[in-house]
């Protein structure tokens, strides 16, 4: 089975790629041609990800590929602060400003957190697949479907650790006394929001 992953984040592919069945072949946004920035206007993850999925279906409608093409998915990521009001939520990228700088929104975490107690987060990744559905003899149709994974922990008080991207230097993982950026690669993908999606993902796929 040929996929498409609508992103060309390597972390993100290569975390996916671990966890999706090796009879997957997962292409990125750049392996299909696909160059264009998609606007992610959506109001809520779910939107985000249904957005970038069906841009890049569309895309390949009209671009055919060497390889046949069985389902594209995207995945939609934020990390929820409850004493935030959820915040930054959809926004996770582009907290600090439009142009998506991961170091200053850390920067930004930290300061709003500052003196707060409660320093809970979750992080929660929406990920959208389309596929096509064959109707008996009827011409196949797009069918989209929705899967979540979510990750419980707290923004810890300074940045630690060398590894992962985003907010990993931040993020506590419930039940670990480490950030994502600290922990061994395979833990984090082992407990992560976008793992949980994913394992979500491959149900779909059965
Ligand atoms: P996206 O929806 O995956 O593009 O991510 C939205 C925001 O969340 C970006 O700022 C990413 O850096 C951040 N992010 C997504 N996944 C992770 C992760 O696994 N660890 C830390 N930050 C992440």
């Amino acid at each position: 089975m040929t996929l498409v992953f609508a992103t060309n984040n390597m972390h993100k592919l290569e975390e996916v790629s671990n966890i999706l069945p090796s009879t997957c072949r997962i292409l990125s946004l750049r392996d299909i041609g696909f160059d264009s920035e998609i606007d992610e206007t959506g109001k809520t993850l779910e939107d985000n990800s249904l957005l970038k999925a069906r841009v890049v279906w569309d895309y390949l409608q009209t671009h055919p590929q060497a390889v046949a093409i069985d389902g594209v998915f995207a995945d939609d990521t934020g990390l929820e602060i409850p004493v935030l009001n959820n915040q930054p939520g959809v926004r996770t990228a582009r907290w600090a400003g439009d142009n998506h700088d991961d170091a200053a929104n850390r920067r930004k975490a930290l300061r709003l957190l500052q003196d707060k107690p409660d320093r809970s987060a979750r992080f929660r990744t929406v990920i959208t697949l389309i596929t096509t559905k064959d109707n008996a003899g009827e011409e196949a149709h797009p069918v989209a479907a929705q899967v979540e994974g979510r990750v419980e922990g707290r923004i810890a008080e300074a940045e630690k650790g060398e590894g992962g991207f985003g907010y990993d230097s931040l993020f506590i993982p419930e039940d670990y006394g480490k950030t994502f950026a600290e922990l061994p690669a395979e833990t984090k993908n082992s407990i992560s929001h976008r793992a949980r999606a994913v394992q979500q993902l491959c149900l779909l796929l059965v």
